[in-house]
């Protein structure tokens, strides 16, 4: 028998993974924003309370309070960079899981990248619909159980400058994002575990003005479905195949944190 064979039986699903990533079979492509106090982040209208931003505190530097060591503190809010919102950041999902409590098998899951960068090129205000995940499963198959749906919108191009990334005018900000109708379906019908998106937040940024407000908050945190945001790369990623890991802090009562997210795609 062949030992190296990719075929031998005896080798589970972790040693093909590993084998696969050893011989860069398997690429791992990050989806993260680097964190730093330049990190572009939500900014909330008056009367609104705002987050901090990410900060680093120097606590020693190889000197006298470490002479051989260097260490910070972080100062940062929850909902800063690519992170997870967990069901409790929403008030629909207040006697939900708190980003400790999910589940980590929730956390990983089919990749499904759905590209609508023409439209919000066209269209900043856009709003993905039910029939645009319907057209995207008739071309690529039912949406698997447990998949993230990666929504792509070119917003990326804009995340090096706080105020295009924002796109604030004086109507408010514009940005990409869900229908109700869309949010409800993938809430309550749909055996996703949750949406990636490139934007500040997981829904539009006029969503204030849709009923409900911020749609995609109050379904998918309402039914313990989860979105990550500022997403990085995705144009790296091919519409299905590539493997999804989500990994936020498990801060207890934590309603969300920054997230590493990575994916496994076939080289
Ligand atoms: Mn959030």
């Amino acid at each position: 028998m062949d030992m190296n064979s990719t075929t031998d039986v005896r080798l589970g699903s972790v040693a093909h993974l590993l084998e696969g990533l050893a011989t860069r079979r398997i690429d791992v492509i990050d989806l993260t924003t680097k964190l730093s106090h330049a990190t572009p982040t939500l900014e909330l209208p008056e009367p609104f309370a705002n987050l901090i931003d990410f900060s680093l505190e120097e606590v020693s530097a190889y000197d006298q309070p470490g002479p051989y060591w260097k260490h910070h503190n972080i100062h940062t809010g929850e909902h800063i960079g690519t992170h997870l919102d967990a069901p409790v950041h929403w008030i629909t999902g207040r006697d939900g899981k708190d980003v400790a409590r999910i589940e980590p098998n929730r956390l990983i899951g089919p990749a499904l990248v759905l590209d609508v960068s023409d439209e919000v090129a066209a269209d900043p205000d856009f709003l993905l619909d039910i029939h645009h995940i319907r057209a995207w499963e008739t071309a690529h198959g039912p949406i698997p159980d447990g998949g993230w749906l990666l929504i792509r919108t070119g917003w990326e191009a804009r995340a090096h400058d706080r105020q295009q990334f924002l796109n604030n005018d004086e109507t408010g900000p514009h940005s990409p994002g869900l229908t109700v109708d869309c949010a409800q379906w993938i809430a309550e019908e749909s055996p996703l575990s949750g949406i990636g998106v490139e934007t500040v937040g997981m829904d539009a940024g006029a969503a204030g003005a849709q009923e409900p407000p911020f749609p995609a908050h109050h379904y998918l945190l309402a039914n313990d479905k989860y979105g990550v945001t500022s997403l990085r790369n995705l144009s790296q990623l091919p519409p299905t195949g590539a493997a999804l890991i989500v990994a936020p802090l498990p801060i207890v009562g934590g309603t969300g944190s920054p997230a590493r997210v990575l994916a496994l795609v076939n080289a």
